[in-house]
């Protein structure tokens, strides 16, 4: 049995994700976790949400709470959310947890011992009626290209140009309002990166499986100009993981917190340790899974993310452990994917462009939506999401061949057999040859499954349900029925049989399908069907069962105008 480790990207803590976020990390990073679950595969399946930084605390103030109050709440609201996706998470942490605390002031600690962290003193803008510094995003002011007043200290909206907040012209508080603003020199701990180069660089190297798209944007960081940067690891905050070195205070940094981008993935492993700790597990079930000394050698370690983030987790979150220099796991696999598109346009978080994850479960089941996002996966390019492509994708597929499948074959068991598994007959040559057609099929799924080729596992499922279907079309148990009794109640025991076959297979997709179908037949036998024939005989004649209501409802084009006409505009 093989022991996998699997996290996606961590969504940020700020507001209800679009479609789009979830096709790019959390609901593939979903179906590979399922997969190998059904293979009889060990998993930890990880995810959380990543709390700090400034952008957190922007929108507790906006929505009037205190931050770590806000956290809380949208925390459990996106861990509903996730819930009523079928995300089958392990655990699903928070970046704020002690565990993290602890952790990230455990792993500042021993890359100081190690030599890697060093103070650099900069010059930050301080606001005397606010008593404190000001973060980039936290000033206002005049911009000294374009002249618009209202822009940030990190960039003007209005031209694009990247600032420095002290380049703003009549600078102000974006928290207050106050100018009565000072520049302060203030210390900073970096990360020493560079000093990792060669380790990162030789570590790239030795993985020879990763696509070439994923080693370049590496190799691209790591050697283009001045090469890979130092990187600042503490801001002055309130909100965030107070600056420790390990359990000691780090003299000269009170009051300041890591930076969002040191703790976040640091999270992956805190939340094993979360997972354990909510589970009532000790230190070594979760060191199990990280701690290369302590059991996780063998483990094979997969991260799922977006494109945006393949520089984070090909050097900086490596750099951290790299450095540390203890035996963590380091990534195995990572499976990265492009952006989904939106009618037309690109989804937008800020602009509350597209179908967020709480309005698609408003309107449709879970199964709907994983079908059409994975079977569409932005992988080899962007991918587009159209109503038209929605409708014709969950009719065809879901509704026609499917859901038509099931519906034929059990009601027609239920007029002429009653409802259990008829006895009698033999499979024919007919059957053989499905048989054979299946288990080719069933190891092409294995392997686009194993290589995460999303789209490509979608299409062999797809062909594996259209083979029933020719199956049942050309053998016409209706009309042997009236010659041949026995011989249609071997075809229709084959067909029942394949139900439970489909449901298996699909329970990674469609995994609320699935529990329907089992619950149906009357079966909780979910072993995979590793030899294709015996699969098809695992419900003996005599087997009750029930017919199912409708797997899938077609959507209506008066629906799909709806829709359309509904999520036309911007979220308000
Ligand atoms: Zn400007």
């Amino acid at each position: 049995m093989a022991r996998i480790l699997i996290t996606s990207a961590i969504p940020y803590i700020n507001g209800i994700k679009h479609l789009g976020n979830l096709v790019g990390s959390q609901l593939p990073a979903d179906l590979y976790a399922r997969f190998q679950r059904g293979r009889g595969n060990e998993v930890m399946f990880l995810c959380a949400t990543d709390e700090h930084g400034t952008p957190a605390e922007l929108a507790a103030a906006k929505a009037d709470k205190p931050v770590a109050e806000y956290c809380a709440e949208m925390h459990a609201v996106q861990a509903e959310i996730a819930k009523g996706f079928a995300l089958s998470f392990d655990h699903f942490g928070r970046s704020s947890s002690p565990q993290n605390h602890a952790l990230t002031q455990h792993f500042a600690g021993k890359l100081a011992e190690a030599g890697l962290i060093r103070e650099v003193t900069e010059k930050q803008v301080y606001s005397n009626a606010d008593g404190r510094f000001l973060p980039d995003r936290y000033i206002e002011g005049t911009c000294p290209n374009c002249g618009y007043e209202r822009a940030r200290g990190d960039q003007c909206e209005e031209c694009t140009k990247q600032l420095d907040p002290t380049d703003l012209i009549n600078p102000r508080s974006a928290v207050s309002g106050s100018t009565d603003l000072e520049v302060r020199e203030t210390k900073h701990l970096y990360l020493c990166q560079s000093q990792l180069k060669d380790q990162l660089d030789a570590w790239i190297d030795s993985k020879k499986d990763w696509p070439v798209l994923t080693t370049s944007i590496a190799k691209k960081w790591l050697h283009d100009g001045d090469g890979l940067q130092d990187r600042g690891i503490t801001r002055d905050l309130d909100w965030g993981v107070p600056v420790k070195k390990g359990d000691e205070d780090w003299p000269g940094m009170e009051g300041k917190v890591f930076y969002v981008w040191f703790d976040a993935p640091i999270e992956y492993i805190a939340c094993a340790k979360e997972w354990a700790d909510a589970n009532g597990k000790t230190d070594a079930d979760w060191e199990r899974w990280w701690r290369t000394d302590k059991g996780a050698e063998d483990v094979k370690y997969v991260q799922f993310m977006g494109k945006d983030n393949v520089p984070f987790h090909t050097l900086s979150f490596p750099a951290t452990i790299l450095g540390s220099g203890e035996p963590w796991k380091l990534v195995d696999h990572l499976k990265s994917f492009n952006y989904l598109n939106y009618d037309g346009g690109q989804f937008s978080t800020s602009q509350g462009r597209g179908v967020f994850m709480d309005q698609a479960l408003e309107i449709l089941p879970a199964d709907y939506w994983r079908w059409w996002l994975l079977s569409h996966a932005p992988e080899s390019s962007d991918s587009e999401f159209t109503w038209e492509n929605f409708q014709q994708s969950v009719n065809k597929d879901l509704a026609d061949v499917l859901g038509n499948f099931v519906s034929r074959i059990t009601k027609f068991c239920r007029s002429k057999f009653g409802e259990e598994v008829p006895a009698g007959g033999d499979y024919g040559p007919q059957e053989q040859a499905l048989i054979e057609e299946l288990s080719t099929r069933i190891r092409a799924y294995e392997g686009h499954m194993e290589a995460m080729e999303v789209r490509k596992s979608s299409q062999e499922l797809r062909a594996i349900w259209v083979a029933g279907n020719e199956y049942l079309q050309s053998a016409a148990p209706w009309s042997v029925f009236k010659e041949d009794p026995e011989r249609a109640a071997a075809q229709v025991r084959l067909g029942l049989n394949l139900i439970r076959l489909y449901a298996v297979l699909s329970a990674p997709f469609i995994p609320h399908a699935t529990d329907t179908l089992m619950a149906a037949l009357n079966s909780d036998d979910r072993s995979w069907p590793e030899d294709a024939a015996a699969a098809l005989s695992a419900l003996p004649a005599g087997h009750g069962f029930t017919v199912p209501d409708v797997l899938f409802a077609k959507i209506t084009d008066e629906q799909r105008e709806d829709w359309q006409a509904r999520f036309s505009g911007t979220r308000s």
